[in-house]
């Protein structure tokens, strides 16, 4: 390895001002760190962030440090230093960032310290202090990317792979191990969808409840303030962007009761999509389900009692391998008790790869169908029960479809796509994306039904009004249109 004397490689040159925040720059160390400075700077400039050749007219300064030998780490520290006395917004990166602690007991006032050779992680310390710029004369897409959704609702996918071994799943072996985004991203990505007019954000993973287990819930930042990488602090955080936030994907671990809280105070939706899966422990073993060992139906109650507004989906498996008979009715019971209000269900299938096909105990098909036929309905019913209950109220709902007199809107127990609609007639003036107060009049075994009882201001939806069940006021009902 080749040690550099000084700060020689800094970057002097000074890019015009353009509006875009400035990144000074100083590179110390071998050519190999000085290969990822020019990553970083190319990055930089990619991304739209000018280049200062000065301390004092950046908005930060990077420090791409050595830690070879002594005197590396000394100059590197005395460089962190002098950055940090002409400056003050410093992000250190580099062979010595691979020594954190060592770095922050020299100067604790760092941002953030990164490792080598790792320039993602240094581009989230740098967006997470001042935003990537979008410039819509250059920038080929807007902010919040190109959707498939409508404008109205996002999906806010937060992680990627997943570490558990479900059996009947090959997701990890093609996705690979769970890996986090940094949640500065994930936030940044949640500000531009709601400033594009996103009014629902769906979060989604593969385990939603494992955010952030990979990077050890790492603290991250978002607009300058520090922020677990954690799903409770997640939800905290987009709870305050004033827009509906719907969680998937969660798996009923201890933790899980965090959120309940948010959700009671109208932070969040009440509304949490728990793939259970089956109910009896000896088939949750066979599928190796992640909290499969918990008590699922004592947790359902608990959360019902923290938050009485809560909506539950889940999805279930029948006719998994050595499922009896007597399991499959452990399930039914179970489905009668928890009163989940919206449910799927599939019969099993063998997926090539998956560890469950050498299960032995296949179940017959017409069985399976059996099953699933004799769980829908027990369902059907369950779900028929909760939703009359809301006959009379008014609720809180985001329009979807609307026609001339009819619109297609959502509750908050309503997921997009896989849960029941709200059937809204005497709809004229309303628009999807609008929000509307819903004088419910009648219900079945999958929807609503029923009228406008007022219209709301445009950015009205409010978390805490869905968490509240129903809307304030006395409802009124509007003219047909
Ligand atoms: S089914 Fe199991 S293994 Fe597959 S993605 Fe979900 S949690 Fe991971």
């Amino acid at each position: 390895m080749t040690q550099r004397k000084a700060a020689h490689a800094r970057a002097r040159r000074a890019i015009p001002a353009t509006g875009a925040p400035r990144v000074g720059f100083v590179s110390l160390g071998c050519p190999k760190a000085l290969v990822d400075s020019e990553r970083i700077l190319t990055q930089l400039r990619a991304e739209g962030y000018a280049i200062s050749g000065t301390y004092d007219g950046a908005d930060l300064v990077v420090v791409n440090t050595c830690g070879f030998i002594d005197a590396a780490v000394e100059e590197s520290l005395d460089a962190i230093g002098e950055a940090l006395a002409a400056n003050g917004r410093v992000i250190v990166t580099g062979c010595l960032g691979a020594q954190g602690e060592r770095v922050r007991r020299a100067h604790p006032a760092v941002l953030a310290v990164t490792g080598p050779h790792d320039v993602d992680a240094l581009m989230a310390a740098v967006h997470a202090e001042r935003p990537r710029p979008h410039d819509p004369f250059t920038d080929l897409v807007p902010p919040q990317g190109i959707r498939l959704t409508p404008r109205h609702y996002a999906y806010l996918k937060i992680s990627e792979g997943c570490n558990h071994r479900c059996t009947f799943c090959i997701i990890p072996s093609m996705r690979g191990a769970l890996v986090s985004r940094p949640i500065g991203d994930v936030m940044r990505e949640a500000e531009n969808l709601v400033k594009a007019g996103v009014k629902e954000l769906l979060v989604i993973a593969q385990d939603t409840s494992a955010y952030g287990v990979d990077v050890r819930y790492r603290t991250g930042f978002w607009n300058g303030r520090p922020i677990r990488t954690r799903m409770t602090e997640l939800a905290q955080a987009l709870g305050s962007l004033g827009v509906w936030v719907r969680l998937h994907y969660v798996y009923p671990y201890p933790h899980v009761d965090e959120v309940l809280p948010l959700m009671a105070d109208g932070r969040i939706l009440p509304y949490l999509d728990v793939p259970f899966q089956h109910a009896s422990p000896r088939i949750l073993r066979l599928m190796r389900r992640p909290a499969g060992a918990e008590n699922n139906l004592e947790r359902v109650r608990a959360w019902r009692a923290a938050c009485p507004e809560l909506a539950i989906r889940s999805t279930f498996i029948v006719g998994f391998p050595g499922e009896t008979e007597a399991e499959f009715e452990e399930l039914l019971a179970f489905v009668e008790a928890a009163e989940l209000d919206r449910v799927g269900c599939f019969a099993y299938s063998p997926v090539e790869g998956a560890a469950a096909n050498a299960l032995p105990g296949a179940v017959a098909p017409e069985i399976q169908e059996e099953r699933r036929a004799r769980f829908m309905a027990a369902q059907a019913a369950v779900s028929a029960r909760r939703l009359a209950r809301k006959v009379g109220r008014t609720l809180r709902v985001l329009v979807d479809q609307a026609g001339e007199r009819r619109a297609i809107a959502r509750s908050a127990a309503d997921a997009p796509e896989i849960d029941g609609v709200v059937h809204v007639a005497r709809a004229g003036g309303l628009q999807a994306g609008d929000w509307a107060d819903v004088l419910i009049e009648r219900s079945d075994a999958h929807d609503l039904f029923g009228a406008p009882a007022r219209t709301i201001p445009r950015r009205g939806g409010s978390n805490r009004e869905a968490a509240a069940g129903e809307v304030a006021g006395k409802a009124r009902r509007t003219a047909p249109a």
